[in-house]
This record gives structure tokens, C-alpha cells and sequence, in this order.
């Protein structure tokens, strides 16, 4: 290492540990708090960074709130976050990609086994191990469960953290770490022609990123939202035109014309009012991630021989390429920077909707 900690390390697990403050939630009902969590001191591999921004995403609300517990129960106490930005605070003695005083980014995942078939070809999203998500996930080092950015520190193996651009805002930029690649990686993969119709669904922190980035690749973006209130800043965005979708009418009139769409929206509704938009051979992407399913007609797959998918973030190479494509178009979130004491009414407010369009919190005033 070339600095040391300055608290005396604890065994926890199988290696030293220090503490670290953090906001957790003691149970799916009850309210964030402050607490302090071990971290593992960094190994040779690892790199120690201090969190200067982290973003809330919905997916932290579902985790946090026991939203998914078909997949697996969340352990608390849970401290949720997978969208930081930081500093390099120490580096393990191995440690080539970073230096101490550099800028660093985290997202939803902080390992993998990095020799399966899906690591080998960069996907570590879908390691068979499978991957170390970012919160939630078994601890190899420490024991428990994995706490996520709502944090003061993090130490992470530097195969899994990200260089960030200096030309980025640091706080607008956190954002990019899950809600950027979970939209960047199907619009990528969609290889949209300039001027193909692109519908995103939901105007919330994946959405308003799905229209930056369809804009970017030259796309026709459609904005699909249940209010006409957003419709100004979806244009702001590089929309050229917002729907509200639950006016019968107006969907009607996009009948069979969609290429992609990319349904960003976190609770279930109604997918057959969309598979209808779109063209002969067109796809639909799901990332938004309700536990309960949603009902699916078979003939609006059938008639036009549609696609419907999804996506789960990227893997690390397709992150940091993201990370670059945002440096070289100039392109971040937009945020609203929020104390750490604010998490409780953040949530209450993403619940309703009511965020243009990610809040990210401000860990340098975290207090214990
Ligand atoms: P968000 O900021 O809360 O945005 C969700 C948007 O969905 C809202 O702004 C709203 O848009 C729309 N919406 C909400 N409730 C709705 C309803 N009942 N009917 C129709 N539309 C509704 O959430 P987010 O952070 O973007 O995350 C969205 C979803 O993606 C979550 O389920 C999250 O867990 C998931 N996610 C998946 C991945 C992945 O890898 N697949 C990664 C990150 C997040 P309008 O106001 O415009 O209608
Ligand atoms: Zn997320
Ligand atoms: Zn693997």
C-alpha cells in the first residue's frame, strides 16, 4: 500500500477491516439512518476511494424496500448505491491502473470470477459464479453481505473500477455508473441508423439518459411518459416529440412505426400498448425491473415477428467505453444534488415521479 489507514485495522472475515460511516436501512419499512460498516483494508489489487458523490438509483429503492425478493432476500442491515464517483484514496501494493489523488467511479459490480465463458468475453454482469454486485451480494472478503456507495469509502479491485475523464462534471457523472450503461449498452447494441424512430418509455433516471444517448447515436426520439410535464425538458433532452401514453389516441397514431424502443419504467404496465409501436422485426428492450410480471399478448409478438428483450448494465469494458463516449459528446445527468439527510424524502419523491432526473447525494456531508 502506499499509504496506510489511519484507524486500527480489525479482523473481520478473512482479512483486516476498518469502519467506515455509511446510511443503511435496518429493515424494508423503516427509514435511512447513519451507521458505520467495515470495509476490508485494500489487498495488493485494491484501491480505497473516498466517495464524493453517489447517485440514487430506483434500484436502490427495490433493494432497499425488499422489492426483489423472488430473486433473493435483501440482508440488513442494507446500504444500497451503485453510482459513485471518488478519489483514490490508498492503492494496493499490485495496483498499475491508479494512482493515490485520482478520480474514480464504481458501479453495480465490485468482482467477478473473471474466468467463466460470459467474464471472458467481458461480460461480467452475467458471471456464472455469478458476479459481486456492488450491495446485497456475499461478501468474499468480509463476510455478510456487500454495502453499496451510500457510504464514506469503498475498496474495490481495481479490474473493477473505472477511470473518469477529467472533462466530466464528478457529481453529474455518477449517475452515468448505472443508469448511463444500463441504457447506453441496448442502444449500442440496437446499431441504430441516423433517423431511426427510437421510443423510450419512462422519463425518469434511465429514461432521460436513453433519450440523451439515442439523440447522440442520430436517432428520432419518442418519449412515452404517463405526464405531459416533462414534455419540455424531453425535448431539452434531444426528444423530438413526447407522448403521453395513456392517451389512447395519440399512441395510436405511432401504430407500426418504431424500430427500438426501450421501456425504462420501474412498476408494471401495460408492454402490449407498446409492442403494437413498433415495425415488422422491431425490439422492444425491457430494463425497467418490477417483481411482478407483466402480462404479455403472444399476437403482438406474432403479427410482424417482434422482438422483446432485455438488458442488465454492461460489463466493465463497455462501461468505461460508455464512460469515454459521455467525455467525447460532453454528455452527464442531469442531477439534483441532495444531502445525505435527504435520502428518506428522495425516495418518497422518485416514488411520485418527481426528480429531473437523478438525485445524487453529497457523501463529503455525511456525519455519523
Ligand atoms: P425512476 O427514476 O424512478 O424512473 C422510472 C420512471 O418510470 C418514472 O419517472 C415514470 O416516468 C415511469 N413510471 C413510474 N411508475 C409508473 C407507472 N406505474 N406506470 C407507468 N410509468 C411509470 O427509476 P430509474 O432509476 O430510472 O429505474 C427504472 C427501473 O429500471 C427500475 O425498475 C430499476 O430497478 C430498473 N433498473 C434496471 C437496470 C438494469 O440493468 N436492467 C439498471 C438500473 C435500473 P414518467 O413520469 O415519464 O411516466
Ligand atoms: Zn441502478
Ligand atoms: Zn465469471
Amino acid at each position: 500500500m502506499s499509504e496506510t489507514t489511519n484507524a486500527t485495522p480489525v479482523t473481520t472475515g478473512s482479512v483486516p477491516t476498518y469502519e467506515a460511516r455509511a446510511l443503511a436501512v435496518p429493515s424494508a419499512t423503516e427509514p435511512f439512518a447513519p451507521t458505520t460498516i467495515r470495509r476490508r483494508e485494500p489487498l495488493p489489487t485494491d484501491v480505497r476511494i473516498e466517495i464524493l458523490f453517489c447517485g440514487i438509483c430506483h434500484s436502490d429503492l427495490h433493494q432497499a424496500r425488499d422489492e426483489w425478493n423472488n430473486t433473493g432476500p435483501t440482508v440488513y442491515p442494507c446500504v444500497p448505491g451503485h453510482e459513485m464517483v471518488g478519489r483514490v484514496t490508498h492503492v494496493g501494493s499490485a495496483v498499475s491502473k491508479f494512482r493515490v489523488g485520482d478520480m474514480a467511479a464504481v458501479g453495480c459490480m465490485v468482482d467477478s470470477c473473471r474466468t467463466c465463458e460470459a467474464c471472458r468475453e467481458g461480460l461480467e454482469q452475467f458471471c456464472a459464479a455469478p458476479a459481486v454486485f456492488t450491495y446485497n451480494s456475499p461478501d468474499p472478503h468480509v463476510g455478510g453481505v456487500t454495502h453499496g456507495g451510500y457510504s464514506e469509502s469503498i475498496v474495490v479491485d481495481e479490474a473493477f473500477v473505472l477511470r473518469l475523464s477529467s472533462e466530466l462534471d464528478p457529481a453529474a457523472a455518477a449517475p452515468l455508473l448505472c443508469a448511463g450503461i444500463t441504457t447506453y449498452s441496448p442502444l449500442k447494441r440496437a446499431n441504430l441508423r441516423p433517423g431511426q424512430k427510437v421510443g423510450i418509455v419512462g422519463l425518469g433516471g434511465l429514461g432521460h439518459m436513453g433519450v440523451k444517448f439515442a439523440a447522440a447515436m442520430g436517432a428520432h426520439v419518442v418519449v412515452f411518459s404517463t405526464t405531459s410535464g416533462k414534455r419540455d425538458s424531453a425535448l431539452a433532452l434531444g426528444a423530438k416529440e413526447l407522448v403521453v401514453s395513456t392517451n389512447a389516441a395519440d399512441m395510436e397514431k405511432h401504430l407500426g412505426t418504431f424500430d427500438f424502443i426501450l421501456d425504462t419504467v420501474s412498476a408494471v404496465h401495460d408492454l402490449n400498448a407498446y409492442l403494437r409501436l413498433l415495425k415488422r422485426g422491431g425490439t422492444m428492450a425491457l430494463v425497467g425491473a418490477p417483481q411482478d410480471p407483466h402480462p404479455v399478448v403472444a399476437s403482438n409478438l406474432i403479427f410482424g415477428r417482434k422482438h422483446l428483450t432485455g438488458s442488465l448494465i454492461g460489463g466493465i469494458r463497455e462501461t468505461q467505453q460508455m464512460l469515454d463516449y459521455c467525455a467525447e459528446h460532453g454528455i452527464v445527468s442531469d442531477i439534483e444534488l441532495i444531502a445525505p439527510s435527504y435520502v428518506n424524502k428522495a425516495y418518497e419523491r422518485m416514488l411520485k415521479s418527481d426528480v429531473k432526473y437523478r438525485f445524487v447525494i453529497d457523501m463529503k456531508k455525511l456525519k455519523s
